[in-house]
């Protein structure tokens, strides 16, 4: 017999699932709207949605029934047949952007593959095919894949896994993005962004920007790729990011919100670009399987019901405004308070971990980001109550932080 998990813990053993993560101990039972408690009963309010992921909430009433309704009629076929949830999402997904064809994920990362693929047939298919690189962005995030993880670059998603997928040229988060001009050349076939960083420390590209983008890749004969996995899904109070200028991507990858919770992801492009993409030249058992389409187009129905999106700008209003003045209470720990819609970011002048920590002993759950930033990702279906009392949860996160902060002080200042 095997050892147990905390013979292994004792023995210095690995567990039995990979320690990839740094995991809190807390072990969530149940969730309904939004908020979940753990095994002990204990509540947490829920302003992280499992990282962007859940923007219903935990069972939405729409979501559980369109699930378990089509779990007893057929969950899987594979993609040798037609699945009518597809085509359904399919249309209607292309009705709300620039999209004219599409192609589902199980993930995020499986999203950005195809989005990086598809730019490489495009070329090749136009008898271009040394255009194959792509120009990314400091403190982009887009998968842990080895194609993703090279799009990235960042050291430490890459250390330890070389060498390296060629084909990614990586540039700062510029201020100003005509700069990106000076890195493409002859090889290169698109560029890569997320329009508001989410690992990275959400960090929102303008519409000045945007454009200026889309008007290098329109002068270089270049695709215009956009990471909306985060960003996407009505997060920022638009289906798409990007929707708040009047810029269009050739492709976008999206997927956490498009299955509140079920696994499913979409790389979406146009009709130009989808030509190149015949039979055989991409696949996937699972992707938009019956299960995936039936919560996929039930996230639709509530997405695109009349006052949601008002909702997400009338409560982000609210929640940054909150933010603002509680940041003005305790400047020694918040520095700045940014993002768009609900994808909000405090960038702190302590640590990060501590915060995040004392927030969920608190009842919150928060998510961490890069560039010292806590992440606010909640349900997009808060209402004002939820921003009152994840406000009053946060105030007494600051407070046991700068206390922290200040013993440290005084311990310094003593020379203790
Ligand atoms: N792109 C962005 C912007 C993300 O935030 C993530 C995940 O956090 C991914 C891609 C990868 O998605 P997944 O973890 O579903 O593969």
């Amino acid at each position: 017999m095997k050892n147990s998990q905390s013979d292994n813990a004792d023995q210095n053993l690995v567990p039995p699932v990979l320690p990839t993560y740094a995991r809190a101990d807390v072990a969530f039972e149940r969730g309904e709207g939004v908020y979940a408690w753990d095994k002990d009963g204990n509540r947490y309010l829920d302003f992280g949605s499992g990282i962007g992921v859940n923007n219903l909430g935990y069972c939405h009433p729409v979501l559980v029934k369109a699930l378990t309704e089509q779990a007893g009629k057929i969950w899987h076929t594979s993609n040798l047949y037609r699945i009518e949830g597809q085509e359904r999402l399919a249309e209607r997904l292309s009705k709300e952007c620039f999209a004219d064809s599409m192609f589902f994920t199980n993930s995020g990362a499986e999203a950005l593959e195809c989005a990086i693929k598809m730019a490489r047939k495009f070329h090749n298919d136009n008898g271009n095919p040394d255009r194959y690189r792509v120009i990314t962005f400091e403190g982009c995030f887009h998968g842990r894949t080895l194609a993703t993880i090279a799009a990235s670059g960042a050291e430490k998603l890459v250390k330890g896994f070389g060498p390296m997928m060629d084909g990614f040229d990586h540039q700062p988060f510029h201020k100003d993005m005509s700069k990106v001009e000076a890195a493409i050349t002859e090889e290169t076939a698109a560029i890569l962004i997320e329009p508001v960083q989410g690992e990275g420390g959400i960090r929102p590209v303008s519409g000045e920007n945007l454009q200026i983008l889309r008007d290098l890749c329109d002068k270089h004969g270049i695709l215009l790729m956009f990471d909306e996995v985060q960003c996407g899904m009505g997060r920022t109070g638009k289906l798409f990011a990007h929707q708040h200028s009047p810029i269009t991507p050739d492709i976008l990858a999206t997927a956490k919100g498009i299955g509140g919770g079920f696994p499913l992801g979409a790389c979406m492009t146009t009709d130009r670009v989808a030509q190149c993409m015949k039979a055989g030249t991409h696949g996937s058992t699972y992707g938009g399987n019956p299960l995936a389409m039936a919560v996929g187009n039930a996230v639709l129905d509530v997405m695109l019901a009349k006052g949601f999106m008002e909702h997400v700008d009338q409560m982000s209003y609210e929640l940054r405004k909150a933010l603002v003045k509680l940041g003005s209470s305790y400047p020694d720990v918040i520095d700045v308070v940014r993002g768009k819609g609900l994808m909000l970011g405090l960038k702190l002048h302590t640590p990060v971990p501590e915060f995040i920590a004392a927030a969920l002993k608190n009842g919150l759950m928060v998510v961490a980001a890069g560039d010292n930033t806590v992440r606010l990702l909640p349900p997009l279906i808060i209402a004002q109550e939820h921003i009152d009392e994840g406000i009053g949860l946060l105030e007494k996160t600051c407070a046991v932080v700068k206390k922290a902060v200040d013993a440290k002080k005084a311990d310094s200042d003593t020379g203790d």
